[in-house]
């Protein structure tokens, strides 16, 4: 199950994201960098981690990770624009989150979180370290020491749709797994077939029972 829910996110080189005269465009220009950090994100929301095409595929928005509202002002305004302040987010996080900080405010780079509440720097620390997604789709508190619990509930991570998105991606990932395990077997009865160990009875009555599995398959799949 590795990075099928909350991998890890790198920014790319500072060079790549639009700029005019040494200041980052902001969200509102026309030249924004909505793709940049989209493609950061690895186009899914930090928070609840849906990916935009598991919500219809409209764009999500830019969440500015140190909210304007508390920001805005300090340090020459630079969190307003600068592209590594801007978290792709879901509609329904960036509304929930809106400008809520409890992390640090003294300085621009400082913890995220304090007394365990506010939010996980996707860029600067494993979530995973503090949660995880359980077989059902719910996400889970597995650290006392981190903000997850408080991200959990300010957010609402475990929403009902949310929980049927993270558990559609699980199961399509293991049909995907069962369908290559049909298709090996097929491939293993052409073979036995081929190097005579296998009558043409057996190979048609075997490839009866795959092709019937596939079939099935292929209609879950669809459903
Ligand atoms: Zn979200």
């Amino acid at each position: 199950m590795t990075n099928l829910f909350y991998p890890s996110l790198q920014r790319q080189d500072v060079s790549v994201y639009y700029k005019s005269v040494g200041v980052f465009y902001s969200t509102y220009n026309c030249k924004s960098n909505y793709e940049n950090v989209a493609k950061d994100c690895q186009y899914r929301c930090v928070y609840c981690d849906a990916l935009i095409d598991e919500c219809g595929g409209e764009p999500f928005s830019l969440d500015h990770f140190r909210p304007q509202h508390i920001f805005g002002d300090r340090f020459d305004g630079i969190l307003k624009t600068h592209p590594f302040n801007l978290h792709l987010s879901c509609q329904k996080c960036n509304v929930l989150k809106t400008s809520d900080w409890q992390g640090c405010i003294d300085t621009e780079s400082g913890p995220t979180y304090i007394n365990k509440k506010g939010y996980v720097d996707r860029f600067k620390e494993d979530i995973t370290n503090f949660l995880e997604v359980d077989h059902n789709g719910y996400v889970q508190c597995t650290s006392p020491d981190g903000p997850a619990k408080y991200m959990i509930g300010k957010l609402l991570l475990n929403r009902t749709n949310r929980v049927y998105i993270r558990k559609l991606r699980e199961v399509k990932v293991k049909a995907r797994k069962v369908q290559e395990m049909i298709l090996d077997k097929q491939r293993k009865i052409l073979d036995e077939w081929n190097s005579g160990s296998l009558s043409s009875e057996q190979v048609k009555q075997e490839l009866e029972v795959v092709t019937e599995l596939l079939e099935r398959l292929t209609k879950l799949r669809k459903a």
